[in-house]
């Protein structure tokens, strides 16, 4: 894998690396929307994240746009 985590190295675990190569997503603007699957997600606060396409606002994770809990409450409101 030519991950742009490879810097870190081994000590690091791969929890730790799809964070910092999600938050680095984020920085390049390259994270997808999960509702439109745009590439126009943005972090506007700690946990809130907009999209500049469909404009949906939703909580997700500080650093990641889905953390566990959103993933929880994702799957509940599909049900
Ligand atoms: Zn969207």
């Amino acid at each position: 894998m030519a991950l742009s985590t490879g810097r870190f190295g081994p000590r690091y675990g791969t929890r730790t690396k799809k964070i910092v190569a999600a938050i680095e997503a984020v920085q390049k603007g390259k994270l997808n929307c999960p509702y439109c699957e745009r590439s126009a997600l943005r972090r506007v606060a700690a946990g809130i994240w907009t999209c500049r396409k469909c404009g949906v606002k939703f909580a997700g994770g500080a650093y990641t746009p889905r953390s566990a809990t959103a993933e929880a409450i994702a799957k509940s409101a599909q049900g």
